[in-house]
């Protein structure tokens, strides 16, 4: 029904509106609530261009509730000795080192500021750009808290060993043990931040019989950290590093640590879901351990700068077999309610240490 304010004497604007009203009321009754919250996404890519911040939340659009951001930490550098006029956007396109590039979370800070409050209310930016091996990389993040506060709700994604990637970054390799990424852990514990890691399960390519040592490390790693919210993102795997022999195994062993119930698990990136819906046994036996487990899985797309709604949704379409082998109560905890409940205590810790932090 069309409204012409102008026109309409006293009494037709009151039906109008009235009519405009219940027109309103019923149509919020009809929403669908939203699908999922995204637990891993981010918005530029490996030369740190993407998606406008505001195009990204109309393409959230009434399917996905929430939604974390972050950009890459790493900048593929163009180098001309290499690659001449052709200009890389891809770590594997070039042998040119990546570097870190700190800029990114001032772009997302001030990207995420300019959005009206009812759109920042449904995202959570996330810091990026700090050298995990630098033992100053902590005092970045208090540094970037301190100068856009209101706005950060955890750290990442960022990573340790990553097939392809962690051996083209230029300086010090990153490493597990090193005391760096103790005292950037300690801070998210003091600060109340979410820590979104990747950390490869294994090499890339392993010798049979080849001592998969970064479970280990990552193992002490959490242990040595009970007061962090640790998200471990992709369950360690990755588009070439397979899951170990009996990987389900070591998750569910993990799960059942009480000494690591801070640690979650995302199950984004299609290169991720390829595995675990590979067949109906990988299926079933996946989800036997979410079902048992329910409270410790997120959901992320782990999209690079995505552009078309088509795209975005991906993932969660190809997880379709999955979903549906969860218990309801799973898959709201796995789609929506662990994101809600781990962000929801992230921003009211950060922001608390903010007020007392912020002069
Ligand atoms: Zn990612």
């Amino acid at each position: 029904m069309k409204v012409n304010w102008r026109r309409g004497s006293g009494i037709g604007c009151a039906v109008a509106l009235s009519l405009a009203f219940s027109f309103e009321a019923s149509s919020l009754r009809a929403a669908e609530p939203p699908l999922f919250h995204d637990s891993h996404m981010h918005l530029t890519n490996f030369v740190q261009e993407g998606t406008d911040l505001r195009d990204f939340v109309k393409l959230m659009g009434t399917k996905v509730g929430r939604s974390t951001v972050f950009g890459l930490p790493l900048q593929q550098m163009w180098s001309y000795g290499n690659t001449g006029d052709f200009a890389p956007t891809y770590y594997l396109q070039t042998d040119a080192p990546l570097y870190y590039y700190s800029f990114v979370d001032a772009s997302i800070a001030m990207a995420y500021r300019s959005l009206p409050p009812a759109d920042q209310a449904r995202l959570d930016p996330m810091i990026v750009g700090f050298n995990p091996s630098d033992m100053y990389a902590a005092d970045h993040v208090k540094r970037v808290l301190k100068t856009f506060p209101g706005v950060f709700s955890g750290i990442g994604e960022f990573s340790i060993h990553k097939e392809f990637v962690s051996s083209k970054i230029a300086g010090e390799t990153a490493s597990l043990t090193n005391p760096a990424l103790d005292r950037l852990f300690d801070v998210a514990a003091e600060i109340g931040l979410v820590v979104l890691l990747h950390n490869d399960i294994d090499m890339p390519f392993p010798k049979p019989n080849q001592e998969p040592y970064q479970i280990f490390q990552l193992s002490d790693l959490f242990l040595r950290h009970p007061k962090t919210t640790i998200i471990w993102a992709h369950i360690g795997l990755g588009r070439v590093v397979r899951p170990v022999p009996d990987q389900l195994g070591i998750v569910e062993k993990m799960l059942s640590n009480p000494a690591l119930a801070h640690v979650y698990l995302d199950l984004s990136w299609d290169e991720v879901a390829k595995y675990i819906v590979a067949s109906p046994e990988a299926i079933r036996r996946t989800a036997e351990v979410v079902n048992r487990h329910p409270d410790r899985f997120l959901f992320g797309t782990d999209e690079v700068a995505p552009s078309d709604p088509a795209k975005y949704m991906k993932v969660y379409e190809m997880y379709a077999p999955f979903w549906a082998a969860l218990t309801p109560e799973a898959r709201g905890m796995v789609l929506k309610g662990n994101y809600e409940r781990l962000f929801d205590a992230a921003r009211t810790r950060v922001r608390a240490w903010e007020k007392a932090n912020v002069k």
